[in-house]
């Protein structure tokens, strides 16, 4: 887990980074789902890998432009009766202790102090549009120290984005954070492993999202990292199926796109199998060329390779094999120009993960596609959906593939993360076997 020390070696980094000026992050907005109830809070995954701090209504300043202060956080002040309802709150004093914070202020003095911390201060870095009650504190803010130009006080005159410099943090991984996703891919594991038991013909959809949850949880997963998708025959030709609440029948695919959050840290892994235990014919020709795109695009993870060639890699073996299948024609370069492939394979390859399971970080440098570094972690997810709609033989309809793990990008090559879930053939057909005779 990320510790302290790594939280203020963060805020060191960024402050080196940002050079001279002041940055503003704030917290999640705490949104109502109806009357007295809370949609649950996460934080901002900024503010969090800056701090640490899991609180709502909470804003983290840090500047260089304070003679002894470099961090400050305003927080929600200790309150007894509000904590009888609400849970503890690390307050005033906890955010300087804990957190360290050079000074901490309740959140209800940052309109009067906001504009003491921007004085002088050339560029404030601070996203703006994100959070639009909170732009207008902090315009008001600058308005604010505007109005006392003619004292010879002048107000920032930049806005910048802090994602800059953060967003570019983020994707490069420490060995805590690298942890932290290992922790989060085995929980995943787990959780599919358990699908896989559960996920019986005459089964509900539901019903596998239900302990894929219960998995999660058990493992002290605070949360799926993003809405599970359980879905089951024609449903799994659905890239975001959402209401898995379909009858699942022997003879169809099943597609689980599901993983936990541990730690702010999100693993993304999809599997597919055969919800009777066996792959029919057709299934299992066009599940084995998933994989084997799946394996090629893996094997294509390395320092100085692009995600634009790692799908080109993946793409190849897709089409190649939809060739093979009778599905499309041939030859391979005219079909991948083409792109006759597409309503087999509309999606990318991969993207980015690590907080947030659609990360953060520039995928181009310039107009050019970014090289992967060590320490980035990205998504191999390559599939096959052949939709009722599509124009290929019907045999095939109905069949929706995915396969995707998490890798980390290593100075020899690469590290897959989620490892450990049966994703050839023999194992899956191995694991429900066993299923069925217990
Ligand atoms: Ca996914």
């Amino acid at each position: 887990m990320v510790t302290q020390v790594e939280f203020a070696e963060r805020r060191r980094r960024f402050l080196e980074s940002m050079g001279q000026g002041v940055a503003l992050i704030a917290s999640t907005p705490v949104a109502i789902r109806n009357n007295d109830v809370e949609h649950d809070f996460r934080q901002d995954s900024d503010l969090f890998y800056l701090t640490g701090f899991d609180e709502p209504a909470s804003v983290l300043l840090l500047t260089t432009e304070h003679a002894e202060q470099r961090m400050v956080l305003f927080v929600r002040p200790r309150d007894p009766e509000r904590e009888t309802w609400d849970g503890p709150r690390a307050g005033v004093d906890g955010a300087v202790q804990r957190f360290g914070a050079d000074a901490a202020f309740p959140v209800a003095e940052l309109q009067k102090r906001l504009p003491e911390y921007l004085q002088d201060v050339k560029r404030l870095h601070y996203r703006l549009g994100h959070d639009r009650a909170f732009d207008s504190v902090v315009l008001d803010a600058i308005d604010n120290v505007r109005a006392r130009a003619r004292a010879g006080i002048t107000p920032p005159r930049e806005i910048v984005d802090p994602g800059v410099i953060v967003h570019e943090m983020r994707l490069r991984k420490s060995e805590a954070e690298v942890e932290t996703m290992l922790r989060a891919a085995a929980i995943t594991r787990d959780a599919h492993l358990r699908a896989m038991q559960v996920a019986l013909p005459t089964r509900y959809e539901y019903e596998v999202e239900a302990e894929l949850l219960r998995v999660f949880r058990a493992h002290g997963a605070e949360r799926p990292a993003y809405g599970s998708i359980v879905g089951s025959g024609v449903n799994a030709t659905v890239l975001h199926h959402r209401r898995n609440d379909r009858q699942m029948q022997a003879g169809e695919l099943l597609l689980i796109d599901a993983g936990a959050e541990y730690g702010y840290y999100a693993a993304d892994v999809t599997r597919t199998f055969p919800i009777g235990g066996r792959f029919s014919a057709e299934q299992r020709a066009a599940y084995q060329v998933v994989l084997d795109a799946q394996l090629a695009a893996i094997d294509a993870v390395r320092p100085g390779a692009t995600l634009p060639g790692i799908h080109a890699v993946a793409l190849r073996v897709l089409v190649r094999g939809l060739i093979a299948l009778g599905v499309i024609e041939g030859p391979e370069d005219a079909a991948i120009e083409k792109e006759t492939y597409k309503p087999y394979y509309m999606h990318r390859t991969s993207h980015w993960l690590g907080m947030d399971v659609h990360d953060v970080g520039d995928y181009h440098v310039g107009k050019n596609p970014r090289p992967i570094e060590p320490g980035f972690v990205l998504t191999i997810e390559p599939g096959l959906y052949f939709a009722p709609s599509t124009p290929c033989d019907p045999k095939w309809h109905g069949i929706g593939i995915r396969i995707e793990d998490d890798v980390l990008v290593t100075a020899s090559g690469s590290r897959v993360l989620t490892d450990g879930i049966p994703k050839t053939i023999d194992e899956i057909e191995r694991v429900l076997a066993a299923r069925q005779a217990a």
